[in-house]
């Protein structure tokens, strides 16, 4: 039976090839052997060409997954599998790491995790110990940790936040009064807030970073207000997204977004303080992490 995808236009990306760009062929190249698993080529992101391409080699990004494919929290948008008690930590993941990534030709890469609440620290001295073998096998390599928000406990944000990274990021994934139906219970929209706002605490000179998806339900006023309450604990760069429905279990669409609506967020976020926006579609938190980073921050 066929399925009638109702997508807009503006949803159906070509599949990128190593053809339409060579540092994408090179980058993919090069992966082979290091036995590192990108979100990038696991969630099939429509971004890969952009991310690893680019006329700019030192920004090419990707996004690691640490701590395994198993998530104690389930939240309503995400197709990460969940359980109450994953398996355990890999030891030898951060020195592995490290030198997978230390070999291999990013210039920015982003590393990411399930949520651990079975932890006792909810893996902030895996996160932190990855980041500090990073730095010392590549100090060039741009590292930012998108965290999640170990359950409110800021000593742990702490550690992750000293760790030597460029960029840390805490998604609030979306605007305050849809948070209990979009996230998982245990996740608060002040919690997050408080997370972003310890980052900038214990080291006032870290850029935050936080990441928000439309199309779920919320309104216009929403935004606005997520926007001014991120501003008001500095949080310096923001991401909007398309929200796309992982299965027939997850969360409806709610609305498709326009591209130009995307740019007008983008427009508002700029004139509320925040050093840059990415604002599209298709970004993801990590959308061109690299190249804007340089282009906002070292420059
Ligand atoms: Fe990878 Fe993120 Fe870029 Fe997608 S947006 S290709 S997940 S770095
Ligand atoms: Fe997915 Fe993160 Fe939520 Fe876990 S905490 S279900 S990985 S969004």
């Amino acid at each position: 039976r066929r399925t009638i995808t109702r997508l807009p236009e503006w949803l159906k990306t070509p599949i990128p090839s190593a053809g339409a760009n060579p540092n994408f062929g090179k980058i993919k190249a090069d992966l082979r052997g290091l036995n590192l698993h990108t979100v990038c080529e696991e969630a099939r992101c429509p971004n890969i060409g952009e991310c690893w391409g680019g006329d700019n080699k030192n920004a090419a990004t990707a996004t690691i997954m640490l701590m395994g494919d198993t998530c104690t929290r389930g939240c309503r948008f995400c197709s990460v599998k969940t359980n109450r008690r994953p398996p355990p930590l890999d030891p030898h993941e951060p020195e592995n790491t490290a030198e997978a990534l230390a070999r291999w030709g990013l210039g920015y890469v982003v590393l990411t995790s399930v949520d651990r609440d079975d932890l006792a620290d909810g893996g902030a001295r895996h996160f932190a110990e990855t980041i500090r073998k990073i730095k010392q096998k590549k100090p060039t390599l741009l590292v930012e940790a998108l965290t999640g928000d170990f359950m409110g406990d800021l000593d742990m944000v702490k550690i992750v936040a000293e760790s030597g990274l460029d960029v840390y990021a805490h998604n609030v994934e979306t605007v305050e009064g849809l948070t209990p139906y979009v996230r998982d219970r245990r996740a608060t929209f002040r919690q997050s807030l408080k997370v972003l706002e310890h980052v900038k605490t214990v080291k006032p000179e870290m850029i935050t970073k936080t990441s928000i998806m439309l199309g779920l339900g919320e309104t216009e006023q929403e935004i606005w207000d997520t926007l001014r309450e991120l501003r008001k604990v500095n949080v310096d760069v923001v991401t909007f997204g398309q929200y796309m429905r992982p299965t027939k279990r997850h969360l409806k669409v709610e609305k498709y977004v326009t591209p130009d609506e995307f740019e007008i967020w983008r427009q508002r976020a700029l004139d509320l303080g925040f050093l840059y926006c990415a604002s599209g579609p298709l970004v993801r938190s990590s959308y061109k992490a690299g190249e804007a980073f340089i282009e906002n921050v070292l420059r």
